[in-house]
């Protein structure tokens, strides 16, 4: 059921007397299933919706709208596709108990994939959801891969009725869908020769594969340790050699990388990043690929717009994968800005040490690590570390956090972003 959320004032979606809790019907007389079919469908300027209010009264509404005039009726949060899989490896197994409700659904939705880009393994798809995909052009669609052999994929997915993703993604790619998609490394059971077959799988179904990445398997303390274990740096170093080995290929008949590693990937590997141009797009930067090369670009593109940071301390607060790296990417700012940046390792007091990227950092370790701070003129928080609401993976409110600490807090995803919005202080009206 589709029902409006919320109706801005003087809107046409007012106009027509649309309230909060109204059920959106059908548009054109097909059947509203969610906001994919409401937006893709609502696209004309011209359409006829029908509608039931909250009060039970149903409503017709022949709507025309000067081009592009937004309705201005936002949706209700829609409901999650939950996954049919039970992979070792996965994360809400990973999770301790006392975290954010949401953070304990499998999701595995392809709607998602397409709008924000999350990946998903098409495994719980119906014929009508494939038909919808090819219809609205659900295109690009992020999708875990893992191994193309169809047995291994089914052992790592914990589902024997995962369907054979090569096949599948023909069937998409004959129909115009394009795709990235990401190999999650699980040692000994789809790297070596498995990694090796899927890289070429991949590789044959031509420009509808965009790209592909191999990042390697990431474990909590709550992980099932004893059933899957994170790779060693060797193992990191061959699977780069896979990688490397690809890209090169690719580059040589497509003019462009294709096959990309994981940040964490060279990380563990001991090995020095490519250049920010290999990454072109930096498509998938969202995936911890040429994330750092993405920051140390954004940073370089507002030079000349610090001067507010000249001779300020500053600190940088981030997971235990990105610290390492940090020292690359705080160079280029402390060049651009003139500043002292002091880099804050956090580890994950939530989950354990294991889980290392700054984006499932709790509000508690950014509080421990703040609360006596008083040397500090800002600290700047990874903007991936709290929800929409503001929330951190443990509940705690950034405002709440910025209460009791004693430097002031922004919340940044690449520095620069913070420049851009000089309103974006944590808890500026206290
Ligand atoms: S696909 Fe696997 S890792 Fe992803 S949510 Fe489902 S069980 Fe978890």
């Amino acid at each position: 059921m589709l029902r409006v959320a919320s109706v801005a004032p003087d809107s046409i979606g007012a106009e027509l007397g649309l309230l909060p809790g109204t059920e959106l019907l059908s548009v054109n007389g097909r059947r509203l299933e969610d906001f994919l079919d409401w937006e893709f469908l609502t696209a004309d300027d011209a359409f006829v919706l029908q509608a039931r209010l909250p009060s039970g009264q149903e409503l017709e509404c022949d709507i025309e709208r000067p081009e592009g005039m937004p309705l201005g009726v936002a949706l209700e949060p829609p409901r999650i596709r939950r996954c049919a899989n039970h992979c070792d490896f996965c994360f809400v197994d990973g999770n301790p108990a006392g975290l954010r409700g949401s953070l304990y659904i499998r999701d595995d939705d392809y709607r998602l994939s397409f709008r924000y880009g999350n990946f998903a393994t098409l495994t719980n798809l119906k014929p009508w959801d494939e038909e919808r995909i090819v219809e609205y052009r659900l295109s690009p669609l992020y999708v875990s891969v893992h191994a193309t052999d169809p047995v291994v994929r089914r052992w790592l997915l914990r589902n024997p009725e995962a369907p054979d993703i090569v096949a599948q993604l023909g069937r998409f790619a004959e129909r115009g869908i394009r795709f990235h998609t990401q190999v999650v490394l699980v040692p000994g059971v789809n790297d070596g020769a498995v990694l090796e077959r899927t890289l070429a799988d991949l590789y044959r179904l031509g420009a509808a594969v965009l790209s592909v990445s191999v990042v390697p398997v990431a474990l909590t303390e709550y992980s099932k340790h004893t059933l899957v274990q994170a790779p060693t740096a060797e193992q990191c170093r061959a699977a780069l050699g896979a990688v490397d080995r690809w890209a090169a290929r690719a580059v040589a008949e497509r003019g462009y990388p294709w096959c990309f590693g994981a940040d964490d990937l060279y990380l563990q590997a001991n090995a020095t990043l490519p250049p920010a141009a290999w990454y072109g797009d930096f498509e998938q930067r969202e995936n911890g690929v040429g994330a750092v090369r993405y920051l140390q670009t954004r940073i370089t593109a507002a030079s000349g717009r610090y001067e507010d940071w000249t001779g300020k301390r500053i600190a940088i607060a981030t997971g235990t994968a990105m610290a390492p790296l940090m020292p690359q990417v705080v160079e280029t700012l402390a060049r651009e800005t003139g500043a002292r940046f002091e880099i804050l390792a956090l580890p994950n007091t939530l989950f354990g040490e294991s889980v290392t990227t700054a984006g499932l950092l709790p509000g508690a370790a950014f509080l421990t690590a703040l609360r006596d701070r008083r040397d500090l003129d800002l600290a700047l928080l990874p903007a991936e570390a709290v929800n929409d609401d503001l929330r951190f993976m443990d509940d705690l409110d950034a405002h709440g956090l910025a209460a009791q600490v004693p430097v002031e807090i922004r919340l940044s995803y690449d520095f620069a972003d913070v420049l851009a919005n000089a309103a974006s202080a944590v808890g500026q009206e206290r």
